[in-house]
């Protein structure tokens, strides 16, 4: 049922005009009509990563994964080309990088997450040369598929770092669309696969784990957990881990293990001003409520995607279930009514385990499961989850999530 349209000349600002950002501005305009609403945002373009990985693998075009900001923001928001540096909660105003201030009625923080090449020492100047390449970067993921391609024979090794990161099957998903590379080539068995994990388990959610054992088996992957990538030696092609150990101190110890080609997840954590600003949980994430996705202090305040504290899996289709929600609870509080839209921790983490093939992990809070489909069992692999993964989403994504449909994604009260 479309949802009636609510007068109003309340100030909605967004931070953040990422897949978070833009979508839940598209799903307030289609209940919220007149709402001065403005979008702060620094870049030029909008992009839809999911898709990165397929890149990696060779069977994505990257230039159909970035478009320009301008087209994506709905026409009628205000575009404040800037960064946030600081809200001030109790005067309800937010500043910016260039000394800007924006008042607002309602906030909605949606800035995602910062990538830490930084926490890896010799990590950022060795970037994209060497063999040292990463799925998390627009510009690095041709070079991926560019060194699996190339690569006949040798030392691979694919690294995953300290929970929480944004799709945390990514690291993996590099992992097998290369080894599924090489195995049709004929090349796999001249290839020594190391996956290093900082964690000890290669899925939090246990349904999914025998499958992608099985995969990891297939392609006679070593897998190190508690291995925790601290230093790149680009020139001497060494990546130096350190050995997480559950006794003391002392007994941490670091190895080098040498590589011809190096896929590099780094360590994820908030934007700074989230905490400077007295917005964050103790681990900087931004502290909304996990049902309805306000903010546990100010009513006002509202969060979506990467940057919440909600312990949900940080991927796009989290996102997608949490724009209506937050976008209901604003309409709700326009109108004098409580918020009660409650979102239910769904994340979904499609798992490429070779081409053609997709272990469809969809799961809430809790580790429960939640599939879209439930006479599926997507605890196995599947060709329609394939189809979902590479064909239908990213079209989707941009004629339909950014703006406003919302199939499948409806609210629970
Ligand atoms: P983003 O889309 O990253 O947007 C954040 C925006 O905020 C950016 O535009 C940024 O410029 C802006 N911003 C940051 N700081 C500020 C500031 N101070 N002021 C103003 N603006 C600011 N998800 C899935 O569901 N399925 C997948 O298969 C999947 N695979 C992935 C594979 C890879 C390699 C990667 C990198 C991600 C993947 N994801 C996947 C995760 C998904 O892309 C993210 O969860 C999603 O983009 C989160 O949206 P967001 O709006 O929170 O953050």
């Amino acid at each position: 049922m479309k949802p009636e349209k609510i007068n109003t000349l309340k100030k909605v600002v967004v931070i953040g005009g990422g897949s978070s950002g833009i979508g839940v501005i598209a799903s307030i305009r289609k209940r919220v009509k007149d709402a001065d609403i403005t979008v702060v945002e620094p870049n030029d373009c909008h992009y839809y990563q999911p898709a990165w990985t397929l890149v990696g693998g060779g069977l994505f075009d990257i230039s159909k994964t970035r478009r320009a900001m301008r087209d994506v923001i709905p026409s009628g928001v205000s575009w404040l080309q800037d960064s946030v540096v600081r809200v001030d909660p109790d005067e309800t105003y937010i500043e910016t990088r260039q000394g800007k201030r924006v008042s607002y009625d309602f906030l909605i923080v949606a800035c995602g997450l910062v990538l830490r090449w930084d926490k890896i020492e010799g990590l950022e100047e060795t970037l994209g040369l060497n063999g040292v390449t990463s799925n998390y970067r627009f510009d690095l993921a041709e070079y991926t598929w560019k060194l699996v391609r190339e690569m006949q024979g040798g030392k691979a090794i694919f690294s995953q770092p300290t929970l929480p990161i944004k799709c945390a099957g990514a690291p993996q998903k590099a992992l097998y669309l290369s080894c599924d590379h090489w195995r049709r080539q004929g090349v796999l068995n001249n290839i020594n696969v190391n996956f290093c994990l900082a964690g000890t388990a290669v899925f939090g959610v246990p349904q999914f784990v025998p499958a992608l054992t099985d995969y990891l088996k297939k392609y006679r992957a070593q897998v190190n957990f508690r291995h925790n990538l601290v230093r790149v030696d680009g020139k001497r092609r060494q990546a130096i881990f350190a050995l997480d150990s559950d006794s003391d101190e002392e007994d941490k110890r670091e190895i080098a293990l040498p590589f011809d080609m190096l896929h590099v997840v780094p360590p994820q954590s908030a934007p700074a001003f989230i905490a400077q600003s007295g917005l964050s949980d103790g681990s900087g994430w931004c502290d909304v409520d996990k049902f309805t996705l306000q903010h546990k202090r100010w009513q006002t305040i509202f969060a979506v995607g990467d940057c919440c504290a909600t312990p949900n899996a940080k991927t796009l289709a989290a996102a997608r279930k949490q724009v209506v929600v937050v976008a209901e609870n604003i309409a709700a509080l326009i109108n004098g009514a409580p918020p009660t839209a409650h979102y239910d921790g769904y994340g979904s983490c499609p798992l490429t385990v070779e081409k053609g093939k997709v272990v469809l992990a969809e799961f809430g809070y809790d580790s429960k499961l939640l599939p879209t489909f439930p006479l599926l069992d997507n605890t196995q692999p599947s060709r329609m989850a394939w189809w979902l993964k590479a064909w239908f989403l990213p079209r989707f994504y941009w004629a339909g999530m950014l703006r406003g449909v919302e199939w499948l994604a409806k609210s629970k009260p």
